[in-house]
């Protein structure tokens, strides 16, 4: 598959706002697809299809791909690179105006995500995804190398972060393969990763996402603090309200954010949740 020349025909030229960067290695793209598991029992979502390569890939293993793409002007070149199959549906869509509960609506029987996402918006398409999907079982997804370390990361490194922390409360990542720069065209600045987040809703039982989602934010608020004066600062309560609930938590009165385990942070925001409850 001669992708520039295909690319040439059509007139395309890449547009850097909408994070173009095409992988067109068939190895490497059925490696990843392989990588997620897909089988024909499956029903693939794709966020970016760019010329269709990895779309491909994605049809030659599933039963059925729905791909999203904002750039109208790969229309003519997916219905080329697309023609042989039949199991392809492409949405031309911004993602990110998407209702998922919408989408949803006919694949209540569990889906995949599988992308070679746009890197400008990485961060939103997967909190999107994990906050507001209820059908999701997993996500495939080629991100840059340092968010990739970000989503795998363990506690007490400096990799871990607030998408960890959120990441790891609904499921598992795993950084899965690097993929070099010169893989892509055209080649952009930065090295990549490919990801599988495993999704496992039933992990812990929560009493609110949302004050989750606050302990989460408080905890990374300022890396260099302590978890105690963040919660002093942003809750504006006393160092000695600050250590109460970190003592009955059974964290560390030093601590910081990045220590905390998600099932720590389940606790810690569990627990404030009640005595905001219990304070009325
Ligand atoms: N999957 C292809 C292309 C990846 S580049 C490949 O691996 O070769 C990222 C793609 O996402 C581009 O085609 C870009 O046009 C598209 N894109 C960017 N922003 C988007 C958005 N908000 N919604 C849907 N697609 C988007």
């Amino acid at each position: 598959m001669d992708i520039k020349r295909i690319l040439q025909k059509h007139g395309f030229y890449f547009k850097k706002a909408y994070g173009q960067n095409f992988l067109t290695d068939e190895f490497l793209l059925d490696d990843i697809v392989t990588s997620a598991g897909i089988t024909k029992e499956d029903t693939v979502i794709e966020i970016g299809c760019g010329a269709g390569t990895l779309t491909r890939a994605i049809a030659k293993h599933a039963g059925k791909v729905i791909g999203y793409e904002i750039d109208t002007k790969l229309t003519g070149i997916l219905d080329e690179m697309l023609s042989d199959f039949d199991n392809v549906e492409i949405v031309f869509e911004d993602i990110m105006k998407q209702n998922i509960a919408e989408i949803e609506k006919n694949f209540s029987a569990g889906y995949y995500v599988v992308a070679n996402l746009p890197y400008y918006i990485t961060t939103p398409i997967l909190m999107k995804f994990l906050e507001e999907s209820k059908y999701v079982k997993g996500l495939v997804v080629t991100v840059q190398k340092e968010v990739a370390l970000r989503l795998s990361a363990k506690e007490n490194t400096a990799d871990y972060g607030a998408i960890t922390a959120m990441i790891n409360l609904v499921g598992d990542a795993y950084l899965i393969k690097h993929i070099g720069r010169e893989q892509f065209l055209p080649p952009p600045s930065v090295d990549s990763a490919v990801v599988k987040i495993v999704l496992n809703r039933d992990k812990f039982k929560l009493k609110s996402v949302e004050t989750y989602r606050e302990m989460v934010k408080i905890a990374f608020g300022n890396r260099r603090k302590t978890l105690c004066n963040n919660l002093m600062n942003s809750l504006k309560i006393a160092r000695a309200q600050a250590e109460d609930i970190l003592t009955s938590c059974d964290i560390d009165l030093l601590a910081r954010g990045e220590t905390l385990s998600a099932e720590k942070f389940v606790i810690l925001s569990d627990y404030v949740y009640e005595l905001r409850r219990k304070n009325g």
